[in-house]
Order: C-alpha cells, then sequence, then structure tokens
C-alpha cells in the first residue's frame, strides 16, 4: 500500500536538490500541500509539472516540511521498508568489532532523524523528528531483533525535537531495562581490548563519543613514553587510549566533575596506573593558561571542545575561542610535540578550521605542519547527496 494521503507541490525551479536526492524539503520550496493528513504522515513530493519526485514524511511545523524517505515510485513506506533500511544500516556496520558503535546515522543511512547506537548488548536511539517519533516504538523492536540486543532504551531528550513540536523523552523503548552503566569494548590501536562505561540516560548524545574512536586510536599510536594533556576530556577515553598506548602520564581537563569522575572509573577498569593520571576539574581556557604559567609542556595535546558554533550565528565567536584554545596548546607543546585537535561544529568547515589553526599558530610564535587529519569513523557515513552529515574535523600538528 502506498499510503501517500498527501501531496506536496514543489516550486518550478526548485525541484533540483530533490532529483539530485537530497533528502530536505524546505517550506520556501513548497508550491502548496493538497489532503488533509496529520503532520507525520507519508507525503507524495511531486514537481510543478505534477510528476514524481520523491516520497518522505511531513511536518508542517518544521521548516524543514518534508524529509525524504525514498525516490523510487514504487517503494512503499509500509513495515518491510523500516526492516529493509534497518537491516542495511545494521549489516553495513558489521565489520566494526568494537562493541559500541553507531547503528543508523539518520540521513546517510536513508533514515531521516533516526539516530541509534549500540553500546554492548543494549541499543540507545534518539527519534529527532515527528516521522521517526510515530514509528519509533516499530523500529525500536525491528532494531533489537535485528542487531540481537537484549533492550532499546530512547534518549529523545535532543532540543531539536523542539523544533518539530515534540517534547522531550527518555525511557525503555523495547526489551529490558539496560544497567547503570553499560560495559563496552573499545580496542586499542594494538588491538587490546579497553573497557568503558555509557551511562545511557544521563551521558552526552547517547552516552559517549563514538564518532573519535578511530581517532583515539590514530592519536594513541606513539604516545609511547608521551606526557598527553587530554584537554575537554568528558569520560577520559583519548587518556586511556594514550595509557594503553605506554604514555608516561596523562592529565585530563574538563568542567564537568562527573565526567571526570567516570574518566577516573575509566582509567581504574583498564588497569592504567594510579600514578600516572591528573585530573583537572577547570574551565579549560584558564586551565590552558594556567599550566602555560606554570612552564608545564607536553609531548601530546588532544583538544576536543563541545561543539562551539551551533548556528551559523555563532561562527565568529566560535572562530576566536577555537584560535585561543589552539594557541596557547601549541605554546605548551614540546618541541616536536604533537597536537591533535578538534572541531564538531557542522558550521565550520574543514578549510576554515585550517585557517584558524594556521591563526593560532602564527600568534603562538611556533612553527607547526599538519601530520594527519581527522574525521568521524566509519559508522557515522557521509552520503554523497548529503554533505551537511560530515560534522567532526581535526588537523593533527607536529610543532617545530
Ligand atoms: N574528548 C571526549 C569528548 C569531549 S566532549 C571524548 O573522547 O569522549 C566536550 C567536553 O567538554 C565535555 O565533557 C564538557 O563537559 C567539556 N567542557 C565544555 N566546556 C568546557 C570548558 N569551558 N572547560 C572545560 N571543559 C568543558
Amino acid at each position: 500500500m502506498t499510503d501517500d494521503t498527501i501531496t506536496i507541490k514543489i516550486k518550478q525551479g526548485r525541484e533540483k536538490p530533490i532529483r539530485q536526492r537530497h533528502p530536505w524539503v524546505f517550506s520556501g520550496a513548497i508550491e502548496k500541500i493538497e489532503g488533509h493528513a496529520p503532520d507525520g504522515a507519508i507525503a507524495r513530493i511531486v514537481g510543478a509539472d505534477g510528476s514524481f519526485l520523491a516520497r518522505g514524511y511531513l511536518n508542517r511545523k518544521s521548516q524543514i516540511t518534508a524529509r525524504i524517505l525514498t525516490w523510487d515510485e514504487g517503494e512503499a513506506i509500509d513495515d518491510a521498508f523500516w526492516r529493509r533500511r534497518i537491516e542495511r544500516a545494521v549489516s553495513a556496520r558489521k565489520a566494526i568489532a568494537d562493541t559500541a558503535c553507531r547503528l543508523v546515522y539518520s540521513e546517510s543511512d536513508g533514515l531521516p532523524g533516526l539516530i541509534a547506537d549500540r553500546y554492548g548488548a543494549w541499543i540507545v536511539v534518539q527519534a529527532l523528528t515527528l516521522g521517526i517519533d510515530r514509528n519509533r516504538k516499530k523500529i525500536a523492536q525491528m532494531l533489537m531483533e535485528l542487531a540481537g540486543a537484549r533492550g532499546v532504551f530512547e534518549r529523545s531528550d535532543a532540543d531539536v525535537r523542539r523544533k518539530e513540536g515534540l517534547d522531550l523523552v527518555s525511557g525503555v523503548l523495547a526489551g529490558d531495562e539496560p544497567p547503570a552503566q553499560v560495559e563496552f569494548c573499545e580496542y586499542a590501536f594494538d588491538n587490546r581490548a579497553l573497557k568503558f562505561l555509557a551511562d545511557v540516560r544521563a551521558g552526552h548524545k547517547t552516552g559517549f563519543y563514538l564518532d573519535q574512536r578511530e581517532n583515539r586510536r590514530a592519536v594513541a599510536r606513539g604516545c609511547a613514553g608521551a606526557e598527553v594533556l587530554n584537554v575537554f576530556s568528558y569520560t577520559g577515553a583519548f587518556g586511556v587510549h594514550a595509557a594503553a598506548a605506554g604514555a608516561a602520564r596523562v592529565t585530563n581537563i574538563d568542567s564537568s566533575a562527573d565526567a571526570l569522575a567516570q574518566a577516573r572509573r575509566h582509567w581504574e577498569i583498564n588497569g592504567c596506573d594510579a600514578g600516572a593520571v591528573e585530573f583537572i576539574e577547570a574551565d579549560a581556557f584558564q586551565s590552558l593558561r594556567r599550566l602555560r604559567e606554570e612552564g608545564r609542556r607536553f609531548d601530546v595535546i588532544v583538544l576536543d571542545p563541545p561543539r562551539l558554533a551551533a548556528t551559523a550565528a555563532h561562527v565568529d565567536r566560535a572562530a576566536r575561542a577555537y584560535k585561543d584554545l589552539n594557541m596557547v596548546a601549541l605554546q605548551i607543546l614540546k618541541p616536536g610535540g604533537r597536537l591533535a585537535t578538534f572541531s564538531c561544529s557542522g558550521h565550520i568547515s574543514a578549510d576554515l578550521f585550517q585557517k584558524i589553526v594556521f591563526g593560532a599558530a602564527l600568534d603562538s610564535g611556533r612553527g607547526a605542519c599538519i601530520i594527519g587529519r581527522f574525521t568521524q569513523g566509519p559508522d557515522h557515513p557521509v552520503a554523497l547527496t548529503f554533505p551537511e552529515a560530515e560534522y567532526l574535523k581535526g588537523l593533527l600538528c607536529r610543532a617545530d
């Protein structure tokens, strides 16, 4: 059955992005909406001449009035559709050995609005749009079955839900209730299994920064004997990977006492040397300056701030903040030391980020070379038709 009770007609001249398989239909591109189905319903999207373009779900309350699910006129949005898409996404992650990874990444997996992350035997989902929210119980059952999980927990508490007219909710969606701390493993660069814990109820995002997994391994490589500074450490995962690679000492800085308590747990459960770690609960901007004034110097610095540019309007202010952090970080690197610096702001392009770090290097008085580049892991794919999915970027720089 094709559930097209509603038709969205696109304005003349505005069909091109849809034909090029961009999955968002902005309100400004719509000529008219015909039919009376409620928001969340499946709509037939047609060109100015009435010809079929795509099928997606509708939300009149959102600026992104429709999100496309298929460009195939013969493909109905029924249970078999959801199952096919989830199956494809889950099987694309089969090669990932770590027991935590992103199983479904929204538009990139043909399921706009749906995030599903696996932590051991549990899956944590975020239904970010009304079209997904309406189907989330069914999706949870399918995920549990197709990924072989014990339960699915919902963390639909991201603010973007409000733009869809949705409340923030969390709780068990299917199967068993997860424990307070869900244990999983990430492999170190030398294949040793490292243990981590996700607080799926209160942790950031769905509980952990899965997008940095590959980068933690890459940065750890070459940390043997190093004095490592892990700035914006959250639960200390970069530091644990560095310690597993033989770092002499790790200093974690974060403003959150809860994050640092979890970082201490991660340090302990991986059998790291209790005398070779330091936890500094402080504002990173001030703390970096204090370390500089104290004459502390490091072999490796990881700089992984939160999203400093939440919207395009924040780009200038964020650029100044990134520049400041990177400048001080470069100043406290030992000669030949390495800086792994990240930005997870989608509004700051890789190009702009490199310019910001260039400016920081000039102001720091230190010469530096780029010796590596980072992006999000392969479980956070970027559909060629949807470059907006790429948000994490990073540079590995070696100071002179
Ligand atoms: N690198 C981490 C993820 C970092 S998330 C990982 O691999 O898991 C960003 C972190 O920055 C959060 O833990 C947050 O508590 C912290 N944070 C935000 N603003 C801060 C500030 N001004 N100073 C120090 N830490 C801050």
